[in-house]
């Protein structure tokens, strides 16, 4: 799998991990290590759109991602003059425009819990976002 590195000692369950963040299946959690552990290799995936802070009647912090993959694809014809002219500052996706929209919901005791909002499923699979960009834990990696 492109999001993974064999440089890297991989925590456990890594690839399954990862494909649970990226499905959203069903609600589920971790730990605020394990958040801290596995989230970085999401950064290709999800893209930090805002955060709503704690209230008295809702005693968390919900950070709001939206897929990278959100914006509109290009047009064919265009990425390719670009490439020829080794201009590929932004990299495009040519996959149909990604809706997909979800929170972690971050506890007091620092727990997080993964929910998916809207637009599921992806328009795309994951090995699709591994080859679009990089994540955060393989970058630091090469
Ligand atoms: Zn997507």
């Amino acid at each position: 799998m492109p999001g993974i590195s064999t440089l890297l000692v991989n925590p456990p369950g890594i690839t399954q991990h990862r494909q649970n963040l990226f499905e959203l299946h069903t609600k589920f959690s971790l730990s605020s290590r394990d958040h801290a552990t596995i989230w970085p290799y999401m950064s290709n995936v999800w893209s930090f759109k805002n955060k709503n802070l704690p209230t008295a009647t809702a005693p968390y912090t919900d950070h709001h991602y939206h897929c990278r993959l959100r914006r509109a694809p290009d047009v064919p014809k265009a990425l390719r003059a670009r490439i020829n002219n080794r201009n590929v500052n932004g990299r495009k996706h040519e996959v149909t425009k990604c809706n997909c929209t979800m929170k972690v919901r971050e506890y007091v005791d620092g727990r997080r819990e993964y929910i998916a909002i809207s637009g599921f499923l992806h328009t795309h699979d994951l090995d699709y976002s591994d080859l679009d960009k990089i994540n955060e834990v393989v970058k630091q990696a090469v």
